[in-house]
């Protein structure tokens, strides 16, 4: 088992360059245990209004510093945030409740943007162009926006920062991040960090807050000249609307409703290898996790036995114990969401086949928020549960019976965020791919995100990218000089 490590950060916001008391409080609770971890201070609008303030004072400068040095910073903090894996990855488990190794991978994600990204501050170009008029020349460059807004949610809350705030900080943008008032703790323990990693003070600020006061109040703000949201398609919704006041730019990642396509000819262990671990990655609380698993007829009995046999292997509980496979929800009414979605379901004719729940063996998890990894047959394109981003670790297999139908039925939905395609021909996999109308395709792969490539939704899944070279530019403006062109004396 391992332990909960020591805070080596206060557990209260982090305003230029040190920790600054807060007037109130949230407990942040183990959601495996229900045990508090802490608790942890919250700003209030004043607070925020000085983060803001604090962050537009050192703007310039950090805007005009050598593209070189802030890459060196980014990637510096990537390597301590390595050196560290092991007490991040503990607190991430323990706040955020995935099992440790999945923290360790969240962590090595997180690092992966920071060394991006501290690569790609120096490959921001700009470029002249023709001018109609003789004597005269454009230059069209890339300019940093300004102080950024940066609002981020539970499920990944070390990785959905570092996204954001290593491209933001590139661009030469100083960053005020509000977390989820769910995880502020692995936000916080980030502060020391990148101030060790030399970012002067003022350049990132964490405040945790709740989001209908603290984040609106970051949107409205009129110094902050991007905001940029990862969270439910509701919030983005509400965020989008309220920009419009100020015509501020928005960036946003928001929920999915991913199909997951098993052609006739996939190599069914291989699905079902995948698709267990996909559906465990943080007990499916994942924007990218498959929402709707499209099984041909012909190999609907035999996936459901090969799941079903899968799924009972798994292991849940407290992720800080060696061997288990998924954790709990992050709290109890995220339960009781996933529950009435399920109950709905089997009400219409759903049938569960298979629950895992191993986590009942253990007495000092009955305070836990956990829901058992469930496989459900015969759910259909009319179910909520297929309509709506479920967020738990439902697995459910819907029947198809023509590639044509599948594509439809899969693209049936306002979100765009992220599908799979699985099949031993990839002629016709790369078919299918490029009919879904989605972000991001994995074809035979269940994690194809990684920082090198623009991940972003369509429809109502966003607007924008995180991570490619593509990331840097949410927090650029496009400016141009039109100037005669220098002429020999
Ligand atoms: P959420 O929308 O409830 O909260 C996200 C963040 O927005 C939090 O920090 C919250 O405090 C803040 N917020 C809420 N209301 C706000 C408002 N009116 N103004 C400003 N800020 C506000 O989402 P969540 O429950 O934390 O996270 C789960 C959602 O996030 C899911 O829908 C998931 O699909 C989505 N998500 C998307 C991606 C992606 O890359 N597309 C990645 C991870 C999670």
């Amino acid at each position: 088992m391992k332990s909960i490590p020591e805070f080596w950060f206060e557990p209260q916001p982090w305003l230029n360059g040190q920790s600054s008391p807060a007037n109130s409080f949230v407990e942040v609770r183990n959601p495996a245990t229900g045990e508090m971890l802490a608790k942890v201070g919250l700003g209030d609008t004043k607070m925020l209004c000085d983060a803001i303030e604090g962050a537009v004072k050192v703007q310039e400068e950090w805007a005009e510093s050598s593209s070189v040095e802030r890459g060196v910073i980014l990637k510096k903090a990537a390597d301590l945030l390595l050196d560290r894996k092991d007490e991040f990855a503990r607190l991430l488990t323990a706040e955020q409740g995935k099992p440790y190794a999945q923290a360790l991978g969240e962590v090595h994600y997180a690092a992966s943007f920071f060394q991006w990204f501290g690569e790609e501050a120096r490959r921001v170009y700009g470029r002249i162009a023709a001018h109609p008029d003789q004597g005269r020349e454009y230059l069209i460059e890339s300019r940093p926006v300004g102080v950024v807004g940066l609002i981020t949610p539970w499920n990944f809350p070390l990785a959905q920062g570092a996204k954001k705030i290593a491209a933001a900080l590139a661009a030469g943008c100083c960053a005020v991040w509000k977390p989820s008032e769910f995880t502020p703790l692995i936000a916080l323990a980030l502060g020391p960090l990148m101030a060790e990693a030399g970012l002067p003070m003022g350049v990132l600020q964490i405040v945790p807050g709740y989001g209908g006061e603290l984040g609106a109040a970051l949107v409205d703000h009129p110094e902050v000249k991007v905001i940029s949201l990862t969270g439910a398609t509701e919030t983005g919704r509400s965020v989008m609307a309220a920009a419009a006041g100020g015509i501020k730019r928005v960036s946003l990642e928001l929920g999915g409703n991913a199909p997951f396509i098993v052609l006739p000819d996939a190599d069914l262990d291989q699905v079902v290898e995948d698709l267990i671990q996909l559906k465990l990655l943080t007990s499916g609380q994942v924007c990218v996790t498959a929402n709707r698993v499209f099984v041909h007829a012909d190999s609907e009995i035999v996936m459901r036995e090969k799941l079903a046999e899968k799924l009972a292997d798994a292991k849940i509980g407290n992720g800080l114990e060696d061997g288990v496979d998924a954790g709990p929800l992050i709290h109890q009414q995220a339960c009781d969401k996933v529950l009435g979605l399920l109950d709905a379901a089997v009400a219409s004719g759903a049938e569960i086949v298979y629950q895992n729940r191993t986590y009942q063996a253990d007495q000092s998890l009955v305070k836990g928020s956990f829901f058992p990894p469930t496989l459900l047959a015969r759910v259909s394109d009319e179910m909520a549960l297929a309509r709506e981003e479920v967020f738990g670790p439902i697995i459910s297999l819907i029947s198809y019976s023509s590639t044509t139908e599948v594509i439809r039925r899969a693209n049936e939905t306002p979100y765009g965020l992220a599908a799979y395609v699985y099949g031993s021909d990839l002629t016709e996999c790369r078919a299918v791919a490029s009919r879904l109308e989605v972000g991001i395709i994995g074809v035979n792969e269940w994690r194809p995100l990684k920082a090198e490539i623009p991940f972003g939704g369509i429809k109502q899944s966003g607007i924008g990218v995180e991570g490619g070279e593509e990331g840097i530019h949410e927090f650029c403006d496009t400016r141009v000089i039109s100037l005669p062109k220098p002429k020999l004396v």
